[in-house]
């Protein structure tokens, strides 16, 4: 027996290897068919396992199925627990013998029991290993119905104690296995974020900008912002309120944005905005929307009136650089007829290749603020 069960053992500690890629971030979603997947992957995972069982007496197997359907009551809750655990149940009625009678409640005693200390501790987390104890508790009621069966004393104290020894071993070995995973994405997620994320505003920067660009298409446009004056805001009233005005408007800018649209902080006191699938003549209407809302909003503890100018443009089939260009000319356009205004560029195609090198053509539309 010690030897059927060190093998399933094994194959538990190989199945949980597979089943930590059906978790792709940290926090789980669960939602939409991925979760369902996972669901039935876990529940693949039980049956496997009770294919591969160790015979302990005539119509009586026992395995490591309980591993899997506990690590999802425990994670996902009672409702997900009985859920994955009914394929399996229909499985071992199927198999039949006498061993059902002791399957059933054993499997219901190790999802109740999960379910109810997924109350008093977090689920398997980056920091599941603590909480070791508890993985104990778990599995104590699994087997004890052998006890019910003809000779179940003889039975139990046969293979209750190596049972219970195995199922903990594989729940710490497999959900450890999970956790490492769960603490490698939630890792990764962590830096992902302050990759792409401007740590003072919360928009997104520079980097996921220039990603974000290559991802355009007909109908988008761009936005380009700068502060008028900042310097002087610094120097009159320090970098701490330069810093406050910075973050509120980056908090402007993600109240204003429309769907898809997305904001960003370009550098310095310049910001973007990416805008999706623009109706043809409403860029220079949200540049100027913009514009007003800060114009009309005090910013900062010092509540300072503070004014941007922005540039804007259409999206074409040239580089992202062409589009980035021509919506500074835009802007400094914006800045040349005083300040405070918005200003569009349509790109010309022509200049496509001298546009690093120049300032090409004319706006062709300018307003003023
Ligand atoms: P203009 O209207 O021509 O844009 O004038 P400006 O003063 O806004 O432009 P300039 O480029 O001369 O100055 C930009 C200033 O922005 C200088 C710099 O100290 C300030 N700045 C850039 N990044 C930050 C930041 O993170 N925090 C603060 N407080 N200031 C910043
Ligand atoms: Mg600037
Ligand atoms: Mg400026």
């Amino acid at each position: 027996m010690f030897r059927e069960l060190f093998l399933n053992l094994c194959l538990l500690i190989s199945l949980h290897y597979l089943l930590r890629f059906t978790f792709r971030a940290w926090p789980i979603s669960t939602r939409g068919p991925h979760h369902t997947l996972r669901l039935a992957a876990f529940a693949a995972s039980a049956v496997i396992l009770m294919l591969f069982p160790a015979q302990v007496a005539p119509g009586v197997i026992v395995d490591l199925r309980a591993v899997p359907i506990a690590f999802v009551t425990l994670q996902f809750g009672l409702l997900a627990g009985l859920l994955v655990e009914l394929p399996l149940l229909l499985y071992r009625a199927w198999i039949g013998g006498i061993g059902l009678y002791v399957a059933l409640p054993s499997i219901l005693g190790v999802v109740l029991t999960a379910a109810l200390v997924r109350r008093y501790v977090p689920p398997v987390g980056p920091l599941f290993w603590r909480h070791w104890p508890n993985v104990i508790l778990i599995f104590l009621f699994n087997g004890v119905p052998l006890l019910f069966l003809p000779d179940g004393v003889r039975l139990f104290l046969e293979v209750y104690p190596l049972l219970l020894v195995m199922n903990v071993a594989g729940a710490l070995i497999g959900w450890g296995i999970l956790s490492e995973w769960f603490t490698l994405l939630r890792l990764t997620g962590q830096w992902r974020a302050a990759a792409f994320t401007d740590p003072l505003t919360g928009l997104a920067n520079r980097r996921q900008f220039d990603l974000d660009l290559t991802d355009l298409g007909p109908g988008d446009a761009l936005l380009m912002l700068d502060v008028d004056h900042f310097k002087r805001v610094n120097d009159t009233f320090g970098h701490h309120v330069g810093d406050e005005i910075l973050q509120e408007l980056g908090r402007l800018l993600e109240q204003e944005r429309r769907g898809r649209d997305r904001a960003y902080r370009y550098g310095g006191e310049e910001f973007a905005l990416i805008l999706r699938e623009v109706q043809p003549g409403q860029l220079l209407r949200v540049a100027e929307r913009l514009r007003v809302g800060v114009e009309r909003r005090p910013m900062g503890s010092a509540r300072l009136a503070v004014t941007v100018s922005v540039g804007g443009t259409w999206w074409t089939a040239a580089t992202a650089a062409h589009l980035v260009a021509c919506a500074d000319r835009a802007l400094y356009l914006a800045k040349g007829n005083g300040r405070n205004q918005v200003c569009e560029w349509a790109p010309d195609l022509s200049t496509i290749e001298s546009a690093s090198e120049s300032w090409l053509p004319g706006p062709t539309s300018t307003t003023d603020g």
